[in-house]
Protein backbone atom coordinates (compact mmCIF):
# COMPACT_ATOMS: atom_id res chain seq x y z
CA UNK A 1 0.00 0.00 0.00
CA UNK A 2 1.89 2.82 -1.31
CA UNK A 3 0.12 5.50 0.80
CA UNK A 4 1.53 4.25 3.73
CA UNK A 5 5.10 5.23 3.34
CA UNK A 6 5.61 8.95 3.60
CA UNK A 7 6.94 9.18 0.33
CA UNK A 8 5.27 12.50 -0.70
CA UNK A 9 5.33 11.56 -4.74
CA UNK A 10 3.60 8.53 -4.00
CA UNK A 11 1.21 10.10 -1.71
CA UNK A 12 0.59 12.97 -4.03
CA UNK A 13 -0.61 10.32 -6.54
CA UNK A 14 -2.47 8.33 -4.03
CA UNK A 15 -4.37 11.19 -3.14
CA UNK A 16 -5.07 12.58 -6.47
CA UNK A 17 -6.46 8.96 -7.25
CA UNK A 18 -8.81 9.58 -4.58
CA UNK A 19 -7.41 7.75 -1.84
CA UNK A 20 -9.00 8.48 1.43
CA UNK A 21 -6.24 6.39 3.81
CA UNK A 22 -3.73 9.36 1.78
CA UNK A 23 -5.91 12.01 2.55
CA UNK A 24 -5.93 11.42 5.98
CA UNK A 25 -2.14 10.26 6.67
CA UNK A 26 -1.29 13.34 4.51
CA UNK A 27 -3.22 15.67 6.70
CA UNK A 28 -1.54 13.83 9.87
CA UNK A 29 1.79 14.99 8.01
CA UNK A 30 1.13 18.44 8.43
CA UNK A 31 -0.31 18.54 11.31
CA UNK A 32 3.02 16.84 12.99
CA UNK A 33 5.37 19.27 14.67
CA UNK A 34 7.87 17.12 14.05
CA UNK A 35 11.07 18.59 11.95
CA UNK A 36 11.57 15.40 9.50
CA UNK A 37 7.50 15.45 8.93
CA UNK A 38 7.33 19.41 8.23
CA UNK A 39 10.50 18.54 5.53
CA UNK A 40 8.32 15.92 4.19
CA UNK A 41 4.78 17.73 4.41
CA UNK A 42 6.56 20.47 2.57
CA UNK A 43 7.08 18.41 -0.66
CA UNK A 44 3.82 16.91 -0.49
CA UNK A 45 2.10 20.04 -0.86
CA UNK A 46 4.69 21.29 -3.49
CA UNK A 47 3.93 18.08 -5.60
CA UNK A 48 0.14 18.59 -4.68
CA UNK A 49 0.47 22.57 -5.54
CA UNK A 50 -0.54 22.93 -9.14
CA UNK A 51 -3.59 20.85 -7.90
CA UNK A 52 -5.15 23.07 -5.39
CA UNK A 53 -7.04 26.54 -5.55
CA UNK A 54 -9.82 25.27 -7.30
CA UNK A 55 -12.34 24.65 -4.90
CA UNK A 56 -14.82 27.43 -3.35
CA UNK A 57 -14.00 28.10 0.17
CA UNK A 58 -16.59 28.63 2.56
CA UNK A 59 -16.12 30.24 6.28
CA UNK A 60 -18.81 29.58 8.98
CA UNK A 61 -18.34 31.36 12.76
CA UNK A 62 -21.24 31.23 14.99
CA UNK A 63 -21.77 30.55 19.30
CA UNK A 64 -21.90 27.63 20.23
CA UNK A 65 -25.69 26.04 20.00
CA UNK A 66 -26.28 28.48 16.95
CA UNK A 67 -26.85 25.38 15.24
CA UNK A 68 -23.19 25.05 12.94
CA UNK A 69 -22.99 21.16 12.77
CA UNK A 70 -26.75 21.04 12.27
CA UNK A 71 -26.62 23.89 9.10
CA UNK A 72 -23.40 22.35 8.08
CA UNK A 73 -24.63 19.11 7.82
CA UNK A 74 -27.82 19.63 6.07
CA UNK A 75 -25.71 22.03 3.72
CA UNK A 76 -23.51 19.94 2.99
CA UNK A 77 -25.96 16.88 2.15
CA UNK A 78 -27.48 19.51 -0.30
CA UNK A 79 -24.17 20.32 -2.13
CA UNK A 80 -23.54 16.42 -2.35
CA UNK A 81 -27.05 16.23 -4.05
CA UNK A 82 -25.81 18.62 -6.58
CA UNK A 83 -22.58 16.56 -7.23
CA UNK A 84 -20.49 18.62 -5.10
CA UNK A 85 -18.08 17.39 -3.21
CA UNK A 86 -17.19 18.73 0.34
CA UNK A 87 -14.49 18.80 2.82
CA UNK A 88 -15.61 20.52 6.47
CA UNK A 89 -12.01 21.37 8.50
CA UNK A 90 -12.32 23.28 11.66
CA UNK A 91 -10.15 25.93 13.55
CA UNK A 92 -10.66 25.96 17.27
CA UNK A 93 -7.94 26.68 19.41
CA UNK A 94 -9.19 25.82 22.46
CA UNK A 95 -9.40 21.94 21.30
CA UNK A 96 -6.21 21.42 23.35
CA UNK A 97 -7.16 22.74 26.67
CA UNK A 98 -10.51 21.27 26.63
CA UNK A 99 -9.15 18.20 26.10
CA UNK A 100 -11.10 17.35 22.60
CA UNK A 101 -12.47 19.36 19.93
CA UNK A 102 -15.82 20.73 19.79
CA UNK A 103 -15.57 21.90 15.99
CA UNK A 104 -15.57 19.11 13.34
CA UNK A 105 -16.32 16.36 15.17
CA UNK A 106 -17.90 13.66 13.22
CA UNK A 107 -20.27 12.64 15.74
CA UNK A 108 -21.18 15.82 14.96
CA UNK A 109 -22.36 15.52 11.61
CA UNK A 110 -23.08 11.61 11.69
CA UNK A 111 -24.93 11.75 7.84
CA UNK A 112 -22.75 13.95 6.30
CA UNK A 113 -19.71 11.89 7.77
CA UNK A 114 -21.25 8.93 6.05
CA UNK A 115 -21.28 10.22 2.91
CA UNK A 116 -18.86 9.19 0.20
CA UNK A 117 -18.60 12.85 -1.29
CA UNK A 118 -18.06 14.05 2.46
CA UNK A 119 -14.20 14.52 4.25
CA UNK A 120 -14.77 15.80 7.82
CA UNK A 121 -11.48 16.52 9.95
CA UNK A 122 -11.38 17.86 13.34
CA UNK A 123 -9.26 20.48 14.45
CA UNK A 124 -5.56 20.02 14.30
CA UNK A 125 -4.66 20.50 18.06
CA UNK A 126 -2.73 23.02 18.62
CA UNK A 127 -1.14 25.94 21.13
CA UNK A 128 -1.34 29.02 18.90
CA UNK A 129 -3.91 29.65 16.64
CA UNK A 130 -0.97 30.46 14.26
CA UNK A 131 -0.16 27.04 14.10
CA UNK A 132 -3.50 25.90 13.78
CA UNK A 133 -4.64 28.44 10.72
CA UNK A 134 -1.37 27.04 9.35
CA UNK A 135 -2.09 23.26 9.62
CA UNK A 136 -6.25 24.42 8.46
CA UNK A 137 -4.84 26.19 5.44
CA UNK A 138 -1.88 23.30 4.18
CA UNK A 139 -5.27 21.20 5.10
CA UNK A 140 -7.32 22.44 2.86
CA UNK A 141 -5.53 22.81 0.00
CA UNK A 142 -5.00 18.44 0.59
CA UNK A 143 -8.55 18.34 0.35
CA UNK A 144 -8.77 20.61 -2.62
CA UNK A 145 -5.93 18.46 -4.37
CA UNK A 146 -8.03 15.07 -3.59
CA UNK A 147 -10.83 16.49 -5.58
CA UNK A 148 -13.13 18.05 -3.08
CA UNK A 149 -14.62 20.88 -4.94
CA UNK A 150 -16.36 22.90 -1.58
CA UNK A 151 -14.25 23.53 1.34
CA UNK A 152 -16.16 24.64 4.82
CA UNK A 153 -14.13 26.40 7.58
CA UNK A 154 -15.74 26.27 10.56
CA UNK A 155 -14.94 28.03 13.16
CA UNK A 156 -16.75 28.78 16.92
CA UNK A 157 -16.54 32.34 17.49
CA UNK A 158 -13.71 32.64 20.13
CA UNK A 159 -10.87 35.46 20.01
CA UNK A 160 -9.22 35.67 17.25
CA UNK A 161 -10.41 33.15 15.34
CA UNK A 162 -13.27 34.39 13.28
CA UNK A 163 -10.37 36.69 11.59
CA UNK A 164 -8.02 33.93 11.26
CA UNK A 165 -10.87 32.02 9.07
CA UNK A 166 -12.09 35.17 7.66
CA UNK A 167 -8.39 35.19 5.86
CA UNK A 168 -8.37 31.75 4.93
CA UNK A 169 -11.56 31.15 2.80
CA UNK A 170 -13.47 33.12 -0.41
CA UNK A 171 -17.41 34.02 1.38
CA UNK A 172 -17.33 33.93 5.43
CA UNK A 173 -20.68 33.41 6.62
CA UNK A 174 -21.94 33.95 10.24
CA UNK A 175 -24.61 31.90 11.64
CA UNK A 176 -26.49 33.13 14.59
CA UNK A 177 -29.99 31.75 16.52
CA UNK A 178 -32.94 34.21 17.37
CA UNK A 179 -33.61 34.97 21.16
CA UNK A 180 -31.41 34.49 24.32
CA UNK A 181 -31.40 38.37 24.50
CA UNK A 182 -28.71 38.50 22.93
CA UNK A 183 -29.84 39.54 19.07
CA UNK A 184 -27.01 41.42 17.35
CA UNK A 185 -24.51 39.51 18.99
CA UNK A 186 -22.36 39.25 15.61
CA UNK A 187 -22.54 43.29 15.76
CA UNK A 188 -21.41 44.31 18.76
CA UNK A 189 -18.74 42.35 18.32
CA UNK A 190 -17.83 43.09 15.28
CA UNK A 191 -17.38 39.49 13.89
CA UNK A 192 -20.03 41.33 11.15
CA UNK A 193 -17.48 43.30 9.43
CA UNK A 194 -15.68 39.99 8.68
CA UNK A 195 -18.89 38.07 6.93
CA UNK A 196 -20.45 38.12 3.96
CA UNK A 197 -23.62 37.25 4.71
CA UNK A 198 -25.68 36.99 8.19
CA UNK A 199 -27.50 33.06 8.42
CA UNK A 200 -30.56 33.36 11.01
CA UNK A 201 -30.55 29.98 11.72
CA UNK A 202 -33.74 28.38 13.59
CA UNK A 203 -36.75 30.12 11.75
CA UNK A 204 -39.26 27.30 12.52
CA UNK A 205 -41.62 27.08 15.02
CA UNK A 206 -41.75 28.92 18.19
CA UNK A 207 -38.93 30.80 16.92
CA UNK A 208 -39.82 31.30 13.56
CA UNK A 209 -41.14 35.23 14.61
CA UNK A 210 -37.99 35.83 16.38
CA UNK A 211 -36.07 34.71 13.33
CA UNK A 212 -37.59 36.89 11.36
CA UNK A 213 -37.17 40.14 14.10
CA UNK A 214 -33.51 38.83 13.90
CA UNK A 215 -33.39 39.48 10.17
CA UNK A 216 -35.18 42.97 9.90
CA UNK A 217 -32.77 44.08 13.15
CA UNK A 218 -29.42 42.88 11.14
CA UNK A 219 -30.50 43.95 7.86
CA UNK A 220 -31.37 47.52 9.44
CA UNK A 221 -28.14 47.67 11.56
CA UNK A 222 -26.03 46.61 8.04
CA UNK A 223 -27.49 49.32 6.24
CA UNK A 224 -26.20 51.71 8.76
CA UNK A 225 -22.84 50.30 8.75
CA UNK A 226 -22.67 49.53 5.29
CA UNK A 227 -24.62 52.72 3.77
CA UNK A 228 -23.03 52.11 0.60
CA UNK A 229 -25.30 49.21 -0.34
CA UNK A 230 -23.50 47.80 -3.58
CA UNK A 231 -23.52 44.33 -4.91
CA UNK A 232 -21.40 43.14 -2.13
CA UNK A 233 -23.24 44.48 0.73
CA UNK A 234 -23.71 41.80 3.61
CA UNK A 235 -26.85 40.46 3.25
CA UNK A 236 -29.30 38.78 6.16
CA UNK A 237 -31.52 35.93 5.88
CA UNK A 238 -33.61 33.15 7.39
CA UNK A 239 -33.23 29.66 7.34
CA UNK A 240 -33.93 26.51 9.34
CA UNK A 241 -31.37 24.22 9.88
CA UNK A 242 -34.21 21.20 11.12
CA UNK A 243 -36.09 21.59 8.21
CA UNK A 244 -33.60 22.08 5.49
CA UNK A 245 -35.04 25.20 4.46
CA UNK A 246 -33.59 28.51 3.14
CA UNK A 247 -30.24 26.68 2.00
CA UNK A 248 -31.17 27.22 -1.88
CA UNK A 249 -31.11 30.75 -0.98
CA UNK A 250 -27.97 31.21 0.27
CA UNK A 251 -26.20 29.05 -2.30
CA UNK A 252 -27.54 31.60 -4.85
CA UNK A 253 -25.98 34.74 -2.96
CA UNK A 254 -22.96 32.66 -2.13
CA UNK A 255 -22.40 31.85 -5.89
CA UNK A 256 -23.61 35.24 -7.25
CA UNK A 257 -21.24 36.94 -4.79
CA UNK A 258 -18.13 34.35 -6.18
CA UNK A 259 -19.37 34.51 -9.98
CA UNK A 260 -19.34 38.69 -9.88
CA UNK A 261 -15.66 38.38 -7.63
CA UNK A 262 -14.40 36.18 -10.23
CA UNK A 263 -15.60 38.81 -12.98
CA UNK A 264 -14.22 41.75 -11.28
CA UNK A 265 -10.65 40.13 -10.17
CA UNK A 266 -11.49 40.41 -6.73
CA UNK A 267 -11.60 37.02 -6.08
CA UNK A 268 -8.15 36.43 -7.65
CA UNK A 269 -7.26 39.68 -5.44
CA UNK A 270 -8.34 38.18 -2.37
CA UNK A 271 -6.63 34.74 -2.69
CA UNK A 272 -3.39 36.84 -3.75
CA UNK A 273 -3.46 38.79 -0.60
CA UNK A 274 -4.93 35.78 1.72
CA UNK A 275 -1.93 34.03 0.51
CA UNK A 276 0.75 36.73 1.45
CA UNK A 277 -0.71 37.86 4.37
CA UNK A 278 -0.60 33.79 5.59
CA UNK A 279 3.40 33.77 4.20
CA UNK A 280 4.16 37.01 6.75
CA UNK A 281 2.07 35.65 9.38
CA UNK A 282 4.07 32.61 9.18
CA UNK A 283 7.65 34.22 9.28
CA UNK A 284 6.15 36.70 11.92
CA UNK A 285 5.35 33.08 13.92
CA UNK A 286 8.64 31.60 13.20
CA UNK A 287 10.83 34.48 13.91
CA UNK A 288 9.25 34.24 17.33
CA UNK A 289 9.66 30.67 17.88
CA UNK A 290 13.16 31.41 17.53
CA UNK A 291 13.31 34.12 19.41
CA UNK A 292 11.65 32.35 22.38
CA UNK A 293 14.21 29.39 21.99
CA UNK A 294 17.10 31.97 21.75
CA UNK A 295 18.78 31.71 25.01
CA UNK A 296 20.99 34.58 25.10
CA UNK A 297 17.88 36.68 24.38
CA UNK A 298 15.90 34.63 27.18
CA UNK A 299 18.20 35.17 29.81
CA UNK A 300 18.01 39.14 29.46
CA UNK A 301 14.35 38.94 29.10
CA UNK A 302 13.56 37.79 32.31
CA UNK A 303 15.78 41.51 33.67
CA UNK A 304 14.52 43.50 30.87
CA UNK A 305 10.57 42.21 31.87
CA UNK A 306 11.60 43.34 35.69
CA UNK A 307 12.88 46.69 34.50
CA UNK A 308 9.74 47.44 32.20
CA UNK A 309 7.31 45.94 34.87
CA UNK A 310 8.61 48.18 37.53
CA UNK A 311 8.45 51.09 35.24
CA UNK A 312 12.40 51.62 34.76
CA UNK A 313 12.48 51.09 31.23
CA UNK A 314 10.01 51.76 28.55
CA UNK A 315 9.22 48.91 26.29
CA UNK A 316 10.88 50.38 23.06
CA UNK A 317 13.76 50.49 24.80
CA UNK A 318 13.87 46.92 26.41
CA UNK A 319 12.35 45.33 23.02
CA UNK A 320 15.29 47.16 20.95
CA UNK A 321 17.69 45.35 23.44
CA UNK A 322 16.22 42.03 23.29
CA UNK A 323 16.87 41.87 19.68
CA UNK A 324 20.10 43.41 19.65
CA UNK A 325 21.04 40.52 21.63
CA UNK A 326 19.07 38.02 19.71
CA UNK A 327 20.69 38.99 16.40
CA UNK A 328 23.84 38.77 17.98
CA UNK A 329 23.16 35.39 18.94
P1 LIG B 1 -23.48 24.18 17.21
O1 LIG B 1 -22.99 24.12 18.61
O2 LIG B 1 -23.44 25.60 16.68
O3 LIG B 1 -22.82 23.21 16.29
O4 LIG B 1 -25.04 23.82 17.25
P2 LIG B 1 -25.78 22.43 16.94
O5 LIG B 1 -25.84 22.20 15.47
O6 LIG B 1 -25.20 21.37 17.78
O7 LIG B 1 -27.25 22.79 17.42
C1 LIG B 1 -27.53 23.19 18.75
C2 LIG B 1 -29.00 22.90 19.05
O8 LIG B 1 -29.83 23.68 18.21
C3 LIG B 1 -29.37 21.44 18.80
O9 LIG B 1 -30.27 21.04 19.80
C4 LIG B 1 -30.05 21.48 17.46
O10 LIG B 1 -31.01 20.46 17.29
C5 LIG B 1 -30.72 22.85 17.48
N1 LIG B 1 -30.91 23.38 16.13
C6 LIG B 1 -29.98 23.45 15.14
N2 LIG B 1 -30.54 23.98 14.04
C7 LIG B 1 -31.82 24.24 14.33
C8 LIG B 1 -32.93 24.78 13.58
O11 LIG B 1 -32.83 25.16 12.41
N3 LIG B 1 -34.11 24.93 14.25
C9 LIG B 1 -34.25 24.55 15.55
N4 LIG B 1 -35.46 24.73 16.11
N5 LIG B 1 -33.26 24.03 16.27
C10 LIG B 1 -32.07 23.87 15.67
Amino acid sequence: MPARRADPATLADAIANGDRAALARAITLVESTREDDRATAERLLAALLPRTGGATRLGISGAPGVGKSTFIEAFGLMLIGAGRRVAVLAVDPTSKRAGGSILGDKTRMPRLSRADAAFIRPSPAGTSLGGVARRTRDAMLIAEAAGFDIIIVETVGVGQSETTVADMVDLFLLLIAPGGGDDLQGIKKGIVELADLVIVNKDDGDLAPAARRAVADYRHALRLLTPAAGADAVEALAVSSLEERGFDKVWGIAVARLDAARASGAFAARRRAQALAALWRDIGDGLMDLFRADETAARLLSELEGQVSAGKLTPSAAARQALAAFRRG
